[in-house]
């Protein structure tokens, strides 16, 4: 079979650059190894996506934000950072960017629903699902990838969107730089008796970090928790009831009285980099090409923007006549978007080891950089302006979620 572009991974970027592709005459095969049923209506993973006003357009212009329901739309109003002991924290305030909101929280599996009902409404996308991925060769007359009931793919150009573990990126020899926290992250809805006001916490206590994701429901919550493998797992062992008096216990009971109304999630906590997004014939892109640590609350909006960036190269090449999987137009997507992730991957790295160190001085640098951060008001106003803005550059400090 022969397709213009072969898409390996069904997940949100991968589905996302398929409907950014729809219109521009292009054939695509969407290759995924779960099956449809599962795609069609996907699992909760607990996860909570925060959502910058750049990529609620891009949302929008896909036809993703008119698929989801009022009820899982989360108000991200205002966000506040707690250090330690503190009971004001740092406030970030929606008024100051001139916003009605800092943001949006919408959870994964409703996107991951909302992207593939996109994508089956559309004649030009071939979904083989269910399918295990052998062979991946490209050269510079073609690509071929071949599935394990030895069908063959031929296509002029893979993207590869099959997470940050992406085989395909191994298989295709593409190095990345990879960093284990050597933490476990927990994701957990709760509901609870004081209202959370639309505003998301981020906590950094002593031997944990906490935050608090405001969903639709005033009282209802995804509450992240980051530790140990070896405390999380005595965690986890905790009865309901038990685990919701530690959560209480951990929030210094601010929030007063907390139930557990979702699936328990949890996450090792791994950062990674591809040394190349581009090689001949091929292009990664999501998670693959950047697996952001979720302290930044950053991977899906970069992965909506890589895949928007790399659509409207191979778009422009269409149009000029030139060819779309030419080394030239892969490596513009590249450059672009290598510049729009870089800095944040890198700061998000020495942010979580900061943030996650609590000897003295790693503890000084954080009161100071709160401090501070509270009285430079330009500070303030850069990071309001990166969140909301509705551009690429979404700045450190607000992207944090929890270490
Ligand atoms: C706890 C947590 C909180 C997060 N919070 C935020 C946040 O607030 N904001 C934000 O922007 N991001 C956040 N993220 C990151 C976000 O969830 C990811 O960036 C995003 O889901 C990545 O999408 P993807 O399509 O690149 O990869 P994935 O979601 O990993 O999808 C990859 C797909 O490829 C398929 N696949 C894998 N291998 C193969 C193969 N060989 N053949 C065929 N198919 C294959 C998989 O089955 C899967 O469907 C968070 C992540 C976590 C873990």
């Amino acid at each position: 079979m022969f397709f213009d572009i072969v898409i390996i991974g069904a997940g949100p970027a991968g589905l996302c650059f398929a409907r950014s592709l729809s219109g521009s005459g292009l054939r695509i095969a969407l290759v995924e190894r779960q099956e449809e049923a599962a795609l069609m209506a996907p699992a909760d993973d607990g996860r909570e996506i925060a959502i910058t006003h750049h990529s609620q357009r891009l949302m929008r212009e896909l036809g993703l934000w008119a698929r989801l329901r009022e009820d899982e739309i989360g108000t991200l109003r205002d966000a506040m950072v707690l250090d330690g002991d503190d009971r004001d924290g740092l406030m970030f305030r929606h008024d100051e960017a001139g916003k009605s909101q800092l943001g949006w929280l919408l959870s994964n599996h409703a996107i991951r629903r909302a992207a593939y009902a996109e994508v089956m409404e559309l004649p030009a996308v071939e979904r083989i699902t269910g399918a295990q991925v052998t062979t991946v060769r490209t050269s510079s007359d073609g690509a071929e990838v071949e599935l394990a009931n030895r069908e063959s793919l031929h296509t002029q150009l893979v993207v590869a969107a099959d997470s940050r573990f992406s085989d395909t990126r191994r298989a295709m020899g593409i190095a990345a730089g990879m960093h284990d926290f050597g933490k476990t992250m927990l994701v957990l809805r709760m509901q609870h008796d004081v209202s959370h006001e639309q505003v998301a916490w981020e906590w950094f206590g002593h031997g944990q970090t906490l935050a608090l994701l405001p969903l639709h429901d005033s009282h209802t919550s995804s509450v992240v928790l980051t530790l140990s493998p070896q405390a999380m797992k005595t965690l986890l062992a905790l009865d309901d009831a038990a685990l919701e008096a530690a959560m209480a216990e951990r929030f210094q009971q601010r929030l007063g009285a907390m139930r557990v109304v979702g699936p328990r999630c949890t996450y090792p906590l791994v950062g990674v980099y591809a040394k190349r997004f581009v090689a001949e014939r091929f292009a990664l892109i999501g998670d693959a090409a950047v697996g952001m640590h979720p302290v930044t609350a950053h991977g899906f909006n970069f992965g909506l923007l890589g895949q928007d960036t790399l659509a409207h190269e191979l778009c422009a090449a269409l149009t000029a006549g030139r060819p779309f999987w030419s080394a030239s137009v892969l490596q513009r997507y590249e450059r672009r978007h290598r510049r729009a992730t870089r800095p944040l991957y890198l700061a998000t790295q020495m942010l979580a080891g900061l943030y996650t160190d609590d000897r003295r001085p790693a503890r000084l640098v954080r009161k100071l950089a709160l401090g501070a951060g509270a009285r430079l008001g330009p500070f303030k106003r850069m990071v309001m302006s990166g969140l909301t803005a509705d551009s690429t550059t979404i700045p450190t400090l607000l992207r944090r979620r929890s270490v």
